[in-house]
């Protein structure tokens, strides 16, 4: 079973602040995901652990339109 981390970031720069949420298969990932809105790295506020991706996802689905300015393409799929 794939374990997915799904973690609540905010920008690092306090000028953007900006919020956002990352599913990623390793922490790693997480740590090493950019601010949307400015490209500045971002902090970790926490993470939780989902057993599977599809269960990380509908976490986020109010975060979808976020997403979707960063990778379209994954909707579509
Ligand atoms: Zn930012």
């Amino acid at each position: 079973m794939d374990v997915m981390y799904a973690a609540r970031l905010i920008c690092s720069d306090e000028a953007c602040a900006a919020e956002a949420e990352v599913v990623a298969a390793t922490l790693a990932e997480v740590e090493a995901e950019c601010c949307p809105a400015c490209g500045a790295g971002m902090q970790v506020l926490g993470v939780s652990f989902e057993a599977s991706a599809t269960g990380a996802v509908l976490r986020m689905l109010s975060h979808e339109r976020e997403r979707l300015e960063r990778e379209p393409a994954r909707l579509a799929a």
